[in-house]
């Protein structure tokens, strides 16, 4: 975990919040490889997560185990929601995801964009702050590790009191 002080306060209102996961391929090395790459896209230094090995949610039976991340950034000037998730969308196909073809199959990288400053979306393409995050573990726990204080846009627990009160069937193990 990077507990740099010149990081952005995780209380901020300008902080992008991106998770990364991959369960397919060298998923460790993918996700540190991914994480380099996504400081291209911050003011500020990225703040990151550890990796966690998490239990796949709503994936065909049978499916991998998933690593996890989270990582906090500050948007550059004039980056949109828009203009990041296309950005997110070029660097999984380098990284080798083909397009979806089996619901939640397995991926070598997916970037979500969690939450964008104080930005809302319903669109086909972008829906923010992302609907499901405040349920999953495996977004929650390392995305307390970077911004226990962060307050996800239409919550009122922070980040830390979300997963305090998750229930326990997500796994979720800090490697
Ligand atoms: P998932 O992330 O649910 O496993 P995909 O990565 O295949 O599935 O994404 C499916 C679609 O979700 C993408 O085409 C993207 O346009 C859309 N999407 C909607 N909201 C978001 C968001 N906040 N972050 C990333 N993608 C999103
Ligand atoms: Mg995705």
């Amino acid at each position: 975990m990077n507990s740099d002080s010149k990081v952005p306060d995780s209380a901020s209102p300008n902080l992008a919040v991106i998770a990364l996961g991959s369960n397919l391929g060298d998923s460790g090395q993918l996700l540190h490889a991914a994480m380099d790459r996504l400081q291209a896209f911050s003011e500020k230094p990225l703040r990151c997560s550890s990796l966690w090995q998490t239990a796949p949610v709503d994936c065909p039976p049978g499916s991998p185990a998933f690593v996890n991340a989270v990582v906090a950034l500050v948007p550059r000037e004039g980056e949109t929601p828009e203009s990041l998730l296309a950005e997110l969308q070029m660097l999984e196909k380098e990284f080798g995801r083909s397009p979806k073809l089996v619901f939640n199959a397995p991926r070598p990288l997916d970037l979500d964009i969690i939450a964008f400053g104080n930005e809302v979306r319903a669109t086909p393409s972008l829906t923010l702050p992302h609907p499901r995050a405040h349920l999953r573990r495996f977004v929650l726990a390392p995305l307390a590790e970077v911004a226990p204080d962060f307050v996800l846009l239409g919550q009122t627990q922070t980040v830390a009191e979300l997963l305090a009160v998750l229930p326990s069937e997500e796994s979720a193990r800090r490697l």
